[in-house]
């Protein structure tokens, strides 16, 4: 019997330490040292052992063109919003990780996606739920596959068993803190089996070229240890968020090896499982009868969709001492840019005003060329006067109160006309060499606070 040899790991971030520490020196958090033991066999550290490798490595270096390249196609889901964010497709022999707070649905879209694969045997492993518990989640479901493989199993070495007798094409891991492999001795879920475990299904995603999804939780607080550590492992990182109290989930990349990380798709939760949402500015749209003080609609891009959101102020006279600043789903600095520009430039006297911001649907979004809108909204607010319903923004606001052009303005301007405005005001200068008459949509130009001000109200 080997001695046991532990180690002390962060259970934010990973961080290992021979002895324990109270501050992590990697993340800066306090008493988040845990000993565990890993104690690892001498030899057969990789459990995933293919024999036959289809492809010989060349161990010796290679002129780089030399190297015959041949892009492996990717593999269409059906499913629009997870093939955009991916990048195009599921690539092969790559491990995606998808994250996000229990209960938000990330189960639920792994299943659809095995249903909605009928032509690729997927292979569904769960240490979360019996089969029959996902059987009950299948039926409600209105998909059916007589390719999605059903597996209830945590123990690494067991699943891999099952898959050289399966072969699937496509394996999701449903949750990657309830895998344990025993290579390691520490409990399922500590930072080190999860990054053994993970370490393992990479190679076997990488050897076999088949693609790898796995699900991992985060709570609020981050005490469970994972997603951070795995961030940095897996190929792809898409995060599934949104209110459990509202319908709609939206899935963000935050790392992608094979495609853009702005990309965005948009889902309604319902009782037969998640719909792709095909025009989200209609739903981050309130339909509303009459119009509200305060509220603005800009036109923003996330990664290459364009999309129309609402933008909500309220601007009041401070009770209390110190008036607030507070947005949600905006970043707070530039706000404060913002109403340090209206009040300099625009003469507003926002010293003594509370302001709130809002950006609706439960977005978070960081789109320059929202600065317009939220301008209009602000400004809306406090002169207690709604911007016309047919009027929309895209522009950027500069410290000297100019309003600066902004990219892909024909996508912004298209997505607009396409959702019924009548007008939209831009900077001037973003429709420089446009046929701004080609539209059925008014292009206001506009090039300082001023002129959009004047046209604010009618
Ligand atoms: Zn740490």
């Amino acid at each position: 019997m080997a001695k046991t040899k532990t180690t002390f790991f962060c259970q934010n971030c990973g961080a290992q330490s021979p002895k324990w520490l109270g501050k992590c020196p990697s993340c800066g958090e306090w008493n988040t040292f845990v000993e565990e033991i890993v104690q690892k066999e001498e030899s057969g550290r990789g459990t995933w052992k293919q024999a036959t490798s289809k492809e010989k490595r060349a161990t010796a270096p290679r002129r780089l063109k030399e190297i015959n390249f041949e892009e492996q196609p990717r593999l269409v889901t059906h499913d629009m919003e997870l093939d955009r964010v991916l990048g195009g497709g599921i690539v092969p022999g790559s491990l995606v990780l998808i994250g996000g707070e229990p209960g938000i649905g990330k189960s639920t879209l792994m299943l659809q996606i095995a249903l909605m694969l009928n032509q690729t045997k997927v292979l569904y492993v769960s240490g979360e739920e019996s089969e029959s518990q996902i059987k009950m989640r299948a039926e409600r479901m209105p998909l059916d596959s007589d390719n999605c493989f059903v597996l209830s199993e945590t123990n690494t070495q067991t699943i891999f068993q099952q898959i050289e007798q399966l072969n699937p094409d496509i394996l999701v891991i449903d949750s990657i803190q309830t895998l344990h492999s025993k290579h390691v001795e520490s409990a399922a879920g500590s930072v080190s089996q999860v990054r053994e475990c993970t370490a393992e299904l990479m190679k076997f995603a990488k050897e076999t070229g088949t693609p790898v999804f796995l699900v991992g939780h985060i709570t609020k607080d981050g005490a469970i240890a994972g997603p951070k550590v795995l961030e940095h492992m897996v190929d792809t990182v898409l995060q599934f968020e949104g209110d459990r109290h509202l319908s709609y989930r939206i899935l963000r990349t935050s790392k992608n090896r094979f495609g853009s990380t702005h990309e965005l798709g948009i889902y309604e939760m319902r009782t037969e499982g998640l719909r792709p949402v095909a025009n989200p500015s209609e739903i981050l749209l309130t339909q509303r009868e009459e119009l509200l003080n305060g509220v603005a609609i800009g036109a923003m891009m996330e990664g290459n969709r364009p999309l129309l959101i609402e933008i909500q102020s309220l601007v009041s006279p401070a009770t209390y001492g110190t008036p607030q600043r507070s947005s949600t789903g905006h970043d707070a600095k530039r706000l404060n840019m913002l109403l340090a520009v209206l009040e300099k430039r625009g003469g507003m006297r926002l010293g003594q005003q509370d302001v709130f911001l809002n950006v609706a649907g439960g977005l978070r979004v960081d789109d320059p060329a929202l600065d317009l809108a939220v301008c209009a909204s602000l400004i809306s607010s406090y002169e207690d006067t709604p911007v016309p319903a047919d009027l929309c923004f895209a522009g950027e606001v500069g410290l000297g109160g100019e309003v600066r052009a902004v990219h892909r303005i024909e996508n912004r301007i298209a997505e607009a006309e396409k959702l019924g405005f009548k007008r939209i005001m831009v900077s001037k200068y973003a429709v420089k060499g446009l046929d701004v008459n080609k539209y059925k949509i008014k292009v206001i130009q506009v090039s300082k606070l001023e002129e959009m001000y004047q046209g604010l109200f009618t």
